[in-house]
């Protein structure tokens, strides 16, 4: 039988001054426990961390990694290529790959579609680079986003799209999940009459381990709306998609 390992329940702290004590990864999953905010790979913690603590989050990762450099035999001292990997490894962590985790959505200005645009409209190919949640390998992909907005849709800057995917992306991802973690941003937003993603993407934890198929690309989409009952529609925006793809 698997065992299951169970979280223990947080410990009620009674100050401040006793949170202050903890790593900040602790203080950070104290508050998303206490407000009963999931905490996966994918989710956004933002709201749950306070100024200086991704400096301290650093450098925790950071001293982690240490010890898997150790784990794994690794002559850190000697071998000069080796010597600051923890502290690189863990930068590009915090800062760049997972920083969707991290950082709060990019600041979005929506219009009021004054113009009552209906036409479907087409974005990308949106070039998107995340991590495995499963083996943390990269995942280089093409994201394209058919929207048709009604009267009372919300218009976004063409450039913000690509800033909302970066956003979702940059965070251990499932290819499925971030589709649709993409599309339930842009609907909030935007809130168009139907809405479709599609996105092909190179999964590196098939290149370089496993079954090491080179070929492999994955594809998935999500359809909404009219995107769902309508086949022309469907049809016109996948034909579109292809031409663009060259
Ligand atoms: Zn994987």
């Amino acid at each position: 039988m698997a065992t299951t390992l169970k979280q223990v329940p947080p410990r009620i702290f009674r100050s401040e001054e006793e949170l202050a004590e903890l790593p900040a990864s602790e203080r950070i999953r104290w508050r998303l426990v206490q407000a009963g905010q999931r905490y996966h790979a994918n989710d956004n913690i933002a709201a749950h961390v306070r100024e200086g603590e991704l400096t301290e989050l650093k450098a925790e990762v950071q001293a982690k990694l240490q010890e898997v450099l150790q784990a794994l035999v690794i002559d850190t001292e000697s071998d000069h290529n080796t010597n600051e990997t923890a502290k690189r490894v863990a930068k590009m962590y915090v800062e760049e790959v997972f920083r969707g985790r991290y950082q709060p959505m990019p600041a979005v200005t929506e219009f009021p579609n004054v113009e009552r645009l209906n036409e479907l409209m087409i974005v990308g190919p949106i070039t998107v680079r995340s991590a495995c949640s499963h083996h943390m390998c990269p995942i280089f992909g093409k994201v394209w986003i058919g929207i048709l907005p009604n009267e009372h849709s919300n218009l976004i800057g063409l450039s913000k799209y690509a800033r909302i995917a970066d956003w979702i992306m940059s965070r251990p991802q499932i290819q499925e999940e971030a589709v649709t973690m993409l599309a339930n941003e842009l609907q909030d937003r935007v809130r168009p009459d139907c809405l479709a993603i599609v996105m092909e993407a190179d999964h590196f934890c098939m290149h370089w381990r496993g079954v090491k198929d080179t070929d492999s690309a994955m594809v998935n989409s999500v359809m909404r709306g009219a995107f769902l009952k309508d086949a022309n529609l469907r049809r016109e925006f996948l034909s579109l998609l292809s031409r663009k793809n060259g």
